[in-house]
């Protein structure tokens, strides 16, 4: 799975979410294996295994009625081979309206209660059942289980499913966990001009009155969550150039923003390269992408039908690089995930981050080299893997590994931790062990477990055997240890040489662990205005102190950088001279990946309180302006709107913020106009702009944008752009601006046209619209799809709307408990990052370090945002004195 990843995370946007589930979320263990499962609308890792220990050789038959109406009727027949028959079993189905059911032939009164069918042990037998269920159910409207969505441009209705964690059986009845996979075949009746896409391609599609009878052959088998069924009246497009044939299938009313020819070469390529690191052939036989709306998510994995996002993924303008990097960086990923995922599956939800790390490592790695976007890695460093920093950094973070008690807890880590920190960390392990034999241990490892479940032992015990080495330490520290190490470069010159070179290590107090790790340690010498490489070492150290005696000898350097080339997961901090070469030479320094990194040590010295957030802002607006590297002008630029965004948060009065904000977007306007002819790098600037601008003028500007008058030369104003204008004018209260979204809506009547004028509607500063919107948000019985709340969830109190956001912050405090409990993990996943109040004071930092210590019965999910908001909280208020003190 791919989730949106986003450029800074001062105030992380909310990244995924549900409708409220009506049920409380308490967590229930069963005290031993054979006590009757818990009454919830969760399943634990425990009733799991009790489970998976007497079930297995599982087979499902689905037969779904589709009209395209809220509800669907659908027949499940389940298939099975039974232990023992000495005591119940159950059977997942979510909120269906059971019309029958058969137990090996036998019609049974259903034991159900809205969460899963009791099995009596009296109508079981040991050896195989048959079980036959025929429901009714809703379709969802939240984006898991089979949702449903009504196109508001011409009024067509689209289906699709998504089941990771554990939704499938908001589908179909189902043993809904990762370690008893099943085969399926499917038939569905769907309207005549749908098309239905499953695991399989169909093999027969026959006319039957209005309706067509659509019928799948079994697939190999796959645990529920990986198998998938979409279904609506979808635009397909084909190319059979490569060794598997690949379809491409969005909304009709859509699909003039999407670039197939793009989707299927780096399809193509991907489906080449990972057949050949592998080692191991595609298995699925076939590879088609569904764009799909109100996603929850950024992509999906599902085997042979892999969903994407729309939002993340359609264009109303020709695409810029970046735009096609992150195209091909997630068809890599989910790619990766068809091996690593779907062929060999964790065996419970606390394996999920290899899953995930594994993905986001290879699918960089194939991006990398297997198409265009030869800087991937950079981008990976600039983007995921400092969120990883950041997160690791935090009181709440945790290890790579930690138990997951039930399903309820399977999404509490999808953060950076389990992306991007566990492939930092496998990309680290391959540089310690070396490229070929990590490659040998994936190999065997999928040899191995192909269409199995593996465990953490089974992947670390091939890459083991591959070594030839004993990973037991190495697992330990860091997929057991949480926490980011600090390594300093300590060395001394006699004669103009190093004549001793030291790599210190050092751990945060809480968690305390050192780690080995290979880097390579690198010197440079100031050479005229330019700072070049002089000595590259690699070494592998561990412990407190690590000596390099290949570092002794070279010239006394300008400039030591101990990770250079980013092998390492882990912090740098220069030395002092080093710090200071870096914030006079920054531009000058040739090797992008290198000035990257002087950058994020400028970046970590403000978030640290090390280094004022004005003097940042002055290196920014004399080196980004000259920054020629595209990839690199994303990072700074995105380091630039977070600045702007803390300057919002700190509400200070007097002249600098003032000057600062107009300087920055001086430099953004500038860099818009002197871009012209160079489209990537122009809407780079612009983008950078639009997150800027607040001038009087400035807004003028905007709004001259919209009427084709004062157009800038070269960049053309789309229909996305002019939301974002729009956006940007109703945020800061422009004169008419209310209208203008009104008058938008009639030309732009699409889905992505509703999302932005709720969005723009909500961030206008005006007490009024926050009461109502706060109302609709908190609202768990609104009419309004979620998809809708989270989109004004996350724009309902922008940073410089801090006296509004004040109105209301008390009550949102106090109201977060009974919140939590009243609505499910998912909403709660958007509703914390983006509505538990922060101030960036001394006194919002008391009332949340307050609630952080009465609210101590929140979900861990709902706990993790209220103590990650009050470290922001402080960081804020830390980096604001750094800045007011000089
Ligand atoms: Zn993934």
């Amino acid at each position: 799975m791919n989730r949106f990843r986003t450029r800074f995370n001062a105030r992380l946007l909310p990244l995924a979410a549900a409708t409220a589930l009506a049920f409380a979320s308490t967590v229930t263990h069963a005290a031993e294996t054979t006590a009757p499962r818990a009454e919830n609308a969760f399943l634990s890792q425990l009733d799991a295994a009790a489970r998976s220990a007497r079930v297995s050789n599982v087979d499902y038959v689905l037969d779904f009625t589709l009209t395209g109406k809220e509800n669907f009727s659908a027949t499940t027949t389940l298939a099975f081979d039974l232990k023992d028959n000495g005591a119940a079993l159950t059977v997942d189905l979510d909120k269906a309206t059971i019309k029958s059911l058969k137990v090996n032939g036998k019609d049974v009164t259903p034991q159900y209660n809205g969460w899963f069918i009791t099995l009596a042990a009296q109508d079981l037998k040991q050896g195989r059942n048959t079980v036959v269920v025929a429901y009714e159910r809703a379709h969802s409207t939240n984006g898991e289980g089979l949702h449903r969505m009504v196109d508001p441009v011409d009024g067509r209705v689209y289906t699709y499913s998504h089941f990771e964690p554990a939704a499938a059986h908001q589908m179909f009845a189902v043993f809904d966990q990762p370690d008893l996979k099943g085969t399926y075949q499917v038939n569905v009746s769907a309207p005549a001009d749908w098309q239905v896409i499953s695991t399989t391609r169909e093999t027969r599609v026959a006319a039957s009155g209005d309706s067509k009878r659509w019928t799948f052959p079994k697939t190999k088998k796959l645990s529920p969550y990986n198998f998938s069924m979409h279904a609506g009246p979808y635009k397909m497009w084909e190319d059979r150039s490569g060794k598997y044939p690949m379809r491409l299938f969005a909304r009709q009313s859509v699909a003039q923003q999407v670039k197939p020819a793009e989707w299927f070469k780096y399809t193509k390529s991907g489906l080449a390269f990972f057949d050949e690191y592998f080692g191991v052939p595609y298995q699925f036989g076939k590879y088609d992408q569904i764009l799909v709306p109100d996603f929850l998510y950024g992509a999906m994995e599902n085997a042979g039908a892999i969903t994407f996002a729309e939002r993340g993924f359609m264009y109303k303008a020709d695409m810029t690089d970046e735009q096609r990097a992150r195209l091909a960086g997630v068809i890599m990923h989910e790619m990766a995930h068809q091996w690593f995922g779907d062929l060999v599956t964790m065996q419970w939800w606390n394996g999920l981050w290899l899953n995930e790390s594994f993905a986001s490592f290879m699918g960089t790695l194939a991006t990398a080299e297997a198409t265009e976007f030869k800087d991937a890695w950079r981008a990976f460093y600039s983007e995921g893997k400092q969120q990883a920093y950041a997160q690791d950094q935090r009181s709440t973070t945790h290890p790579i590994e930690v138990p997951v008690p039930s399903t309820q807890n399977a999404f509490d880590n999808i953060d950076a931790i389990t992306y991007s920190k566990g492939a930092s960390t496998l990309m680290q392990l391959r540089h310690l062990l070396g490229a070929d034999v990590f490659r040998k241990g994936v190999h065997n490892y999928l040899v191995k477990y192909q269409y199995k479940n593996a465990r953490l032992e089974d992947f670390i015990g091939s890459l083991g055997q591959a070594a030839g080495r004993d990973m037991k330490d190495w697992t330990q520290q860091w997929l057991y240890q949480a926490g980011v190490n600090t390594i300093a470069a300590n060395y001394s010159c006699a004669a103009g040489k190093i004549s001793a070179f030291t790599l210190q290590q050092s751990a945060a107090r809480e968690f305390p662990t050192l780690r080995e790790q290979r880097v390579q340690v690198a010197s440079f010498r100031l050479d005229g205005q330019q700072l070049k490489l002089d000595r590259k070492v690699a070494v592998t150290y561990k412990g407190a102190a690590t000596t390099v005696p290949g570092m002794v000898g070279a010239a006394c350097p300008d400039l030591v950088y101990p990770n250079y080339e980013d092998w390492g997961f882990v912090k740098v901090q220069l030395d002092g001279r080093s710090f200071d070469s870096a914030r006079e030479r920054l531009g000058s320094v040739g090797d992008p990946l290198l000035r990257a990194m002087l950058w994020q040590s400028l970046w970590d010295g403000v978030r640290d309180g090390k280094l004022p957030l004005n003097d940042f802002i002055t290196t920014a607006v004399n080196n980004a302006p000259g920054e020629k590297d595209y990839t690199l002008l994303g990072d700074v630029l995105g380091k630039v709107v977070a600045s702007r965004h803390y300057l919002d948060l700190m509400h200070l009065d007097g002249p600098y913020t003032a000057q600062a904000t107009r300087q920055l977007e001086d430099m953004a306007w500038n860099g818009t106009v002197a871009a012209k002819g160079n489209d990537n790098f122009q809407r780079r600037w612009f983008g950078t702009y639009l997150g800027v601008v607040s001038s009087r003028h400035g807004l003028d500007r905007l709004a001259a944008l919209l009427d084709d008058k004062g157009g800038i030369d070269g960049l053309a104003i789309n229909q996305d752009l002019r939301w974002a204008i729009i956006g940007r004018l109703n945020r800061y209260g422009y004169p008419g601006a209310p209208a203008l979204v009104e008058a938008e809506q009639a030309r732009d009547k699409s889905d992505t046209g509703a999302a932005a004028a709720i969005a723009a509607t909500v961030s206008r500063p005006d007490p009024a619209v926050k009461t109502e919107w706060l109302g609709t948000i908190t609202d768990l019985q609104t009419k309004l799809p979620f998809s809708r709340v989270r989109t004004a969830m996350g724009s309902l109190y922008p940073a410089e709307q801090g006296a509004l956001a004040e109105q209301s912050a008390a009550q949102r405090l106090a109201r977060l408990p009974e919140l939590d409990k009243a609505a499910g993990p998912v909403y709660m996943r958007a509703y914390g990052p983006s509505l538990i109040p922060a101030g960036c004071t001394p006194a919002s930092v008391a009332r949340l370090q307050a609630a952080s210590t009465s609210m101590t019965a929140l979900s861990a999910g709902t706990r993790r945002a209220l103590l990650d908001t009050l470290q922001e909280d402080q960081r804020c208020v830390l980096i604001k004195q750094t800045m007011t003190a000089k």
